[in-house]
């Protein structure tokens, strides 16, 4: 018998009960603006910022309507203008290059190598184009962020990240979003808290802290903030800051709570799950692993494989006989952008030379997202759809060669 997979690759787990009574209580107050607040009274927002900073060791923290207003306020917190060109992963996703455009800058794309990461030799070779690098830790894959800084620092090249998939992960103990200037996240319902959207900036720099919160849309209420600098830091901002409002309001807030609570259980469950279906992929002929590095603290909200060097209708025809047998795949090498998945070379806004050792990585990469509500059952029951598939496919090949 053939064996399906019948479960959904876009449902997560339902929000926490903590998180709906918390909710209610907003909705019947009615207060749900975050400066919205009853005398004496902490605004959930307020008190969401407060626990973040604290879960990611980080000095100050802003909640925000999304994660790619997170990357826009901070590029303007920095100064990036129109005409300004920003360093960027070509392995990304569309917020990514549009937080870029959204302040009239140019992206310059950076080519990623066989473990998903940003290429640090091109990263080295573009460093002297642009003073700010907006760092993607697409699909939770984070370089060796010892020497990214290095080069970095030693460039005066500022370095913001782009936490969308690795909010919970860390390199070498420091959590993703602590190396560089300021850390963005999101809080998009596939991500790793939901609140269906949101997100969150945290730095440790007074200056880029305040003025992200002017600019998010704080009006003169930023004393009511608890994770943000103290009013001096707002003394000349307030008269220079345009407000851009992007804020998070309570309800969002009080559903995020609990979840940021929870946010390493949460993480540990990805991961038993992303490391069962490792496990069941490897040694699949044709299929290469992406190997995690050991100072890679990963949290495996989604798994990617390479068909590398595999041709184009082959890797279709894989993607299509898993899709009849249930399991979703995304490939990145698709000529058309398809759903989330968009190429650099989608993206005509911002165009850029062809960088041909990316586009080979590019046409083999496989992406699978893996939702907390799969069990690890059903994880291995992929794993085994999708060996099966690849393995198939990849005889066929080899006999017609
Ligand atoms: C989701 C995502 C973001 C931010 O997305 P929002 O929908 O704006 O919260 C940023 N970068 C990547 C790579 C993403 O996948």
């Amino acid at each position: 018998m053939t064996e399906r997979f019948t479960g959904s690759f876009t449902q997560q787990d339902p929000i926490p009960e903590a998180g709906i009574a918390a909710a209610l209580a907003v909705l019947r107050h009615g207060r749900l603006h975050r400066y919205n607040t009853a005398p004496d009274e902490l605004s959930e927002t307020a008190l969401l910022e407060q626990e973040f900073a604290a879960t990611v060791g980080a000095k100050y923290c802003l909640a925000v309507a999304s994660g790619g207003y997170a990357m826009g306020t901070a590029l303007r917190a920095l100064g990036v203008g129109p005409g300004d060109r920003v360093l960027s992963n070509a392995f990304t996703l569309a917020p990514v290059p549009g937080a870029i455009a959204s302040v009239g800058a140019t992206p310059v794309f950076v080519g990623v190598t066989e473990g998903l990461t940003i290429d640090l030799d091109d990263l080295a070779a573009k460093l002297d184009q642009a003073r700010v690098l907006l760092l993607s830790h697409m699909r939770g894959h984070i370089c060796d962020m010892d020497r990214l800084m290095a080069m970095c620092d030693a460039a005066g090249v500022q370095v913001v990240e782009d936490c969308a998939h690795t909010m919970g992960a860390a390199w070498h103990g420091v959590p993703s979003g602590r190396h560089g200037v300021i850390g963005c996240y999101s809080c998009q319902t596939y991500k790793h808290v939901n609140s269906g959207e949101g997100g969150f900036l945290v730095t440790d720099d007074p200056h880029l802290a305040a003025k992200s919160v002017m600019l998010s849309g704080s009006y003169m209420l930023f004393e009511r903030h608890l994770a943000a600098p103290p009013p001096e830091a707002f003394a000349d901002l307030k008269y220079t800051t345009p407000n851009i409002s992007g804020r998070m309001d309570n309800l969002r807030a009080a559903i995020l709570r609990p979840q940021v609570a929870d946010l390493a259980t949460q993480c540990a469950r990805w991961n038993e799950r992303y490391y069962a279906l490792e496990a069941g992929l490897r040694n699949t002929p044709g299929l290469h692993i992406v190997e995690r590095h050991e100072k890679e603290t990963i949290v495996g909200s989604s798994i990617q494989f390479l068909l590398l060097d595999w041709a184009a209708d082959r890797v279709v025809e894989v993607i299509d006989r898993c899709k009849a047998r249930g399991v979703e795949l995304k490939w990145f090498g698709a000529p058309e952008p398809v759903a989330f998945t968009s190429r650099y070379d989608s993206w005509r806004y911002a165009p850029s030379a062809p960088m041909a050792a990316s586009d080979r990585i590019l046409a083999g990469v496989v992406d699978m997202r893996v939702p907390l509500t799969f069990s690890l059952e059903d994880c291995a029951l992929i794993a085994r759809i999708i060996r099966s598939e690849v393995s198939a496919v990849y005889q066929l090949t080899a006999v017609a060669e």
